[in-house]
């Protein structure tokens, strides 16, 4: 799902003074973007920077380049041999406490 960008871009170059200056939630609507590589020049500024300062948005942003990845590999549901069972015998063990 994307959306158009040509307002949120106006409203940025506005805000150049603080290259800083984008908030968290317009930083998460964005970062499968961001990781495609698929956002205006300015705004990967503004979210590189982002990222430096806020802890959270950086957090989010490795995680959810570790699922793209995963994603991409095809590996997501490609668990080693016997981690099905051992889940269950795990959840079987959680549920008897
Ligand atoms: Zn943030």
């Amino acid at each position: 799902m994307r959306q158009p960008l040509i307002g949120r871009t106006a409203n940025l170059r506005a805000q150049t003074v603080n290259k800083v200056n984008i908030d968290c939630s317009k930083v998460i609507q964005e970062v499968s973007n961001f990781i495609e590589g698929d956002v205006p020049a300015e705004l990967r500024l503004l979210m590189e920077a982002h990222f430096l300062e806020c802890a959270h948005c950086y957090a989010i942003l490795d995680g959810t380049r570790n699922v793209i990845q995963l994603v991409a590999d095809d590996k997501v549901f490609d668990v080693p041999a016997g981690f099905g069972m051992r889940l269950a015998k795990f959840i079987r063990d959680l549920k008897q406490r």
